[in-house]
């Protein structure tokens, strides 16, 4: 076999797989496999860059940055959609489209998904444009994004028409969504609302690498093109998940209304066993001749119609109000419900958010309340039922004091939250802060898990992270369900974290609002501990992407003596306080404030290329504009993007000049 063969056979090993995994979601070979395959690819690839291929399953990591979103014209325009909310309603539509068209009408019945809307094109079998909803006219070219979600195909199979669109729904399912949070609520963020906000934000976030790690996924349900080979709706998605999209097999053809109205009542109750969200159901004339016969109003089309379902809601009693401290000492309000029984599950507790949140809406312990649950996982409570309120009720007076330590609460000018500025002295945020600094994103320390952690505290062993490093084999061993075994392997977890990256070190200090990527790009930019504690404001503001916001509590962290101290015993330890040897030769300022774009083949694979540009201050972007600076020409060069670049005075160098320009 040729290395080309060699290539393109794991390439298409690797996508099967991946539709096994993403579309069917029965994988077939265990993740490990999958990983090897995929780095003998990676491997392959890089020693052989004549091959690159933008739809290698390899390029599913991102990478690209995009900052300013091209603007594309629909070919197709994208219409939004009627709605109807009743029976009648949609007996008055079926009048409506028998009065025009002839013969039988049949429908198909889809459910409709609650995520961003987006139109794929498809050259050859080949992915090659994503394009958001945007006013239906014109939507933004979002092609590197999506290119990471792994249930889009890059290419597809089986008897495909040589151009096409597919039409879809950007969702993030509930799961992925409260892991995404979990991750946030531990790096001191704000957790996000609702998934439907979080999938169509993240189609316009700049960095795709960062769009890579979100469990997003893409569902289909029309096509768009000139000589498709269906004649249905229903045969339309049929063909798409031939092809191998991910068309959800919840759907239905319906003789009338009546079995409309049946596959609509069925699916109110049972969306909820779904892994995404849904709002409704999408009706839609079955054939596609009786659809452009029907044609469109200036706003939808006349061929289908949306049937909300209601959100549900409860109504049942608060009996109390508690609060939960945080790893960061943040101030959670929770309400403890009369339990009832919500959307197939049974509600107990709802987050109440901050004292905004409970003043705004006026809720008082004993008060009859309703729940919904609608995006969220957490329920939420939308309003008091003030008829059934006691006449002895009086206003709830949030916390003054931390529920855990005692200490007066504080809120800072302009935020929600409230604080329990006793850092070093409550027990949730002592514990909090070891267990994020020994998780596995931070120091990853193994045979020590958070609920020893919590022994270890309790008992009195340790009260921050620098302590773990005095601990003994010996004191461990008296511990609950400690053997002499287990105590040397967490001693020995221990001594090896002394080896993790500066870079990781400085995510596991747990500094409030520094999560995974900011403490990157930090330790990128001041290389070491020293750098960092004695930066100001203003030179952490000019790091990009850090706004004031991070870099007043860097500030903060460091200000302070104890922190100080903690970080000096750290380095005393032989914990790793700056950016190591190689990567700081690999390291320079050269490129700072100029942007690249990079397109064709290279000698240096293109992963390499933009870390050369990354790792010297450049940026890397994905579209040419006014904004960029260079314009890296490789071997295969889109023609589209030479004739841009000159069009702009951009200036083109080769993959030698650019070496030069950083040598
Ligand atoms: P609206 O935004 O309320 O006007 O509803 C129209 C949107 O519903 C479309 O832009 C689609 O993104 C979305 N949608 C979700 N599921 C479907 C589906 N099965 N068929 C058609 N549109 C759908
Ligand atoms: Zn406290």
């Amino acid at each position: 076999m040729t290395t080309e063969e060699k290539i393109n056979k794991l390439r298409d090993t690797l996508r099967e797989h991946n539709y096994s995994y993403y579309v069917l979601d029965s994988p077939t070979i265990s993740d490990f496999e999958f990983d090897q395959l995929l780095r003998e690819l990676q491997q392959l690839e890089a020693e052989n860059p004549e091959y690159f291929s933008p739809n290698s399953p390899t390029q599913r990591v991102g990478g690209a940055v995009t900052k300013n979103f091209e603007t594309v014209k629909h070919t197709y325009r994208m219409y939004s959609l009627d709605n109807s909310y009743s029976k009648e309603d949609l007996e008055d539509w079926e009048k409506r489209i028998e009065k025009l068209v002839d013969g039988p009408v049949e429908y198909t019945c889809e459910l409709k998904y609650d995520g961003a809307s987006i139109s794929l094109t498809y050259q050859d079998g080949v992915f090659v444009r994503a394009v958001t909803r945007g006013d239906g006219v014109a939507g933004d070219d979002v092609t590197a994004n999506v290119r990471t979600i792994r249930s889009v195909p890059l290419q597809i199979k089986g008897n495909y028409p040589g151009l096409f669109e597919i039409r879809g729904e950007i969702v993030l399912p509930y799961e992925g969504f409260a892991q995404m949070n979990a991750q946030r609520v531990a790096d001191g963020e704000e957790p996000y609302r609702n998934p439907r906000n979080t999938a169509s934000g993240s189609l316009k976030l700049q960095d795709s690498a960062e769009v890579a790690k979100r469990p997003l996924e893409c569902l289909l349900y029309s096509l768009k093109g000139e000589q498709l080979p269906v004649t249905t709706q229903y045969e339309s998605l049929q063909r798409a998940h031939q092809w191998g999209f991910k068309v959800p097999d919840v759907y239905q053809l319906a003789k009338n209304i009546d079995e409309v109205l049946a596959f609509i009542s069925h699916w109110d109750i049972h969306r909820h066993e779904l892994p995404y969200e849904t709002d409704g159901v999408v009706v839609k004339v079955n054939s596609l001749q009786q659809q452009e016969e029907l044609g469109y109003t200036a706003k939808a089309p006349r061929w289908a119609m949306a049937y909300k379902f209601k959100a549900e809601q409860a109504s049942t009693v608060l009996h109390s109000i508690t609060y939960q401290v945080g790893r960061t000492g943040a101030i959670t309000p929770v309400a403890n419900l009369e339990p009832v029984s919500l959307a197939g599950t049974v509600v107990k507790r709802a987050s109440l958010h901050n004292a905004d949140q409970i003043a705004k809406l006026d809720i008082r312990e004993g008060d009859t309340v309703f729940v919904e649950k609608g995006g969220e996982i957490i329920p939420k409570i939308t309003g008091v039922d003030f008829t059934q309120r006691a006449p002895s009720s009086t206003p709830t007076e949030y916390v003054a004091l931390c529920p855990e330590c005692s200490t007066p609460l504080v809120r800072a000018e302009g935020e929600a939250q409230h604080y329990c500025p006793n850092a070093g002295g409550c027990p949730p945020q002592i514990i909090g802060r070891i267990q994020h600094y020994i998780s596995r994103k931070a120091m990853d320390i193994e045979g020590l898990g958070g609920e020893t952690v919590a022994l270890l505290v309790n008992n009195g062993l340790i009260n921050n992270y620098a302590d773990l490093y005095e601990l003994t084999v010996e004191q461990v061993i008296p511990l609950e369900r400690m053997a002499k075994k287990s105590a040397e392997n967490l001693i020995a977890g221990i001594e090896a974290s002394k080896k993790i990256s500066f870079e990781r070190v400085l995510f596991a200090l747990g500094i409030r609002y520094v999560g995974e990527t900011v403490a990157k790009k930090l330790a990128r930019r001041f290389k070491t501990i020293d750098a960092l504690m004695n930066a100001s404001e203003e030179a952490l503001v000019a790091v990009d992407e850090i706004g004031t916001r991070i870099a007043e509590s860097v500030v903060f962290f460091f200000s302070e003596e104890k922190n100080r101290k903690t970080i000096q015993r750290l380095a005393d330890y032989g914990v790793q306080m700056e950016i190591s040897a190689e990567r700081m030769a690999a390291q320079s300022d050269i490129l700072l404030g100029k942007t690249f774009v990079v397109s064709g083949v290279f000698q240096l694979s293109r992963n390499d290329l933009k870390k050369c540009i990354e790792d010297n201050g450049g940026k890397v972007a994905g579209s040419i504009s006014g904004k960029t600076d260079f314009l890296i020409a490789g071997e295969n060069m889109g023609p589209s993007k030479k004739t841009k670049a000159e069009g702009l005075g951009v200036p083109i160098i080769s993959e030698g000049e650019f070496l030069q320009m950083i040598s």
